[in-house]
């Protein structure tokens, strides 16, 4: 079962496919988080894919096909996956097809998450995640307040911002980049009737607590 998560950022893509993925026994494959993971290791290579993801610029479809690729031959992805920030733009819609293909398997649902863009901003500038790599817990200093200021609940590590998170042009490049390249994946998925738009405004936890059950009968039917 390969389920994927499209969304402008800030939606609440992440939010919900780790919700999803506590009750499938499927991955969550965050490709930001892949890219993240890589532009910490301070090598030339990732200190270039940090600098395109802090100025909201996409990494090439060449390089994101084979990190996806080698993600989905791991183990744990064998019964399924849920894509977080893949396919991008048209380009990777059609090379997710050729890779799946491979693997005799395709594209089963699409959840495509939106929110009043008004909220957008406000939303990603509030993220904080924990900065403990093993728990990466997130939280919303509007929507979802950790209850120490700065803590994260769970770990007790402190939490940080991403830093493209914390550029408005970088943002506002992001929301743009999106309306162009990534919403014609929405119309491309909508063709083969396999698109479910779910509404994530204002209280996240309640929608998406709401959207994860609609998707968890879409996924038993
Ligand atoms: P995200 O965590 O999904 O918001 O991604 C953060 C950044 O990683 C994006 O702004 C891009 O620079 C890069 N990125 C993530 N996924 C992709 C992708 N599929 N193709 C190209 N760039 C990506």
């Amino acid at each position: 079962m390969i389920l994927v998560m499209l969304g402008a950022q800030g939606t609440g893509k992440g939010t919900v496919a780790k919700l999803l993925s506590k009750e499938t026994s499927f991955p969550h494959i965050s490709t930001g988080d892949m890219l993240r993971e890589i532009a910490s290791k301070g090598t030339d290579f990732g200190n270039e894919v940090k600098s395109l993801i802090d100025n909201g610029i996409f990494i090439s479809d060449e390089m994101m096909a084979k990190i996806l690729a080698d993600r989905l031959n791991q183990s744990d992805a064998k019964e399924g996956a849920i894509l977080d920030g893949f396919p991008r733009n048209l380009e990777q819609a059609k090379i997710l097809d050729d890779i799946l293909k491979e693997r005799n398997e395709k594209v089963d649902l699409v959840v495509n998450l939106i929110t009043p863009r008004e909220e957008l901003i406000e939303r990603i500038e509030g993220r904080r995640i924990c900065s403990n790599p093993t728990c990466k817990a997130d939280f919303n200093l509007v929507l979802n307040p950790p209850k120490e200021d700065g803590i994260c609940d769970k770990c007790h590590s402190p939490l940080k911002q991403r830093d493209d998170d914390s550029n408005r042009e970088a943002i506002e490049r992001r929301l743009a980049t999106y309306d162009e390249k990534t919403k014609p994946v929405v119309d491309f998925y909508a063709k083969r009737g396999i698109v479910t738009t779910q509404e994530i405004s204002k209280n996240i936890n309640r929608f998406a607590a709401e959207a994860v059950m609609d998707i968890l009968k879409l996924i038993e039917k």
